[in-house]
């Protein structure tokens, strides 16, 4: 079932998760709901927090919505090495309206647990890096606009302020 994606600044996002102990059916189902989430918005990763969830979980394929050849599920990722450094231009489908271009790590080495509980780790570069980098920041609570300059945040924190007011008056 395709969720509701949530938005900045709903504290959500905000929060750090809570680690994953238990593989239950009701995480299972979170994992499967973020699959199609992440597909029908057009995305490359997803977590858990943008469907409102507090917990260490993630999804990412990066081939893209129309392959969806490369999807890889993420039980409480950690990274572990990184490598190099890139400049990389994100959005996120959690901060509409927002682009920016971040220092990331060029390699990342990231371990996680599968949907069985299965440990595994994943060296990663190009896209699949940064994917893992900006789903992991979700998945301590942080968005892109905490790696943004105070100006572009305290821009973007108006615009949303004058967006949400207007929202409330249109009831
Ligand atoms: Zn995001």
């Amino acid at each position: 079932m395709e969720r509701e994606v949530v938005a900045y600044p709903d504290p959500v996002l905000l929060r750090e998760t809570k680690k994953i102990t238990e593989i239950t059916p009701e995480i299972r189902e979170l994992a499967e709901d973020m699959v199609e989430t992440m597909y029908a918005k057009d995305g490359v990763g997803l977590a858990a927090t943008q469907v409102g969830e507090s917990w260490r979980l993630a999804v990412v394929d990066v081939s893209g919505p129309k392959e969806r050849s490369s999807l890889i599920f993420l039980v409480n990722p950690e990274i572990i090495e990184t490598s190099g450094e890139v400049e990389s231009e994100e959005r996120c489908l959690s901060v509409p309206g927002f682009q920016g271009k971040f220092k990331r790590a060029e390699k990342v080495k990231v371990r996680a647990q599968d949907l069985d509980g299965k440990e595994f780790v994943i060296d990663a570069e190009d896209l699949l890096a940064i994917c893992l980098q900006h789903e992991i920041d979700h998945l301590d609570g942080r968005v892109i606009l905490d790696r943004s300059s105070r100006l572009k945040r305290s821009l973007y924190d108006k615009k949303i302020q004058k967006w949400l007011k207007r929202k409330k008056r249109s009831g």
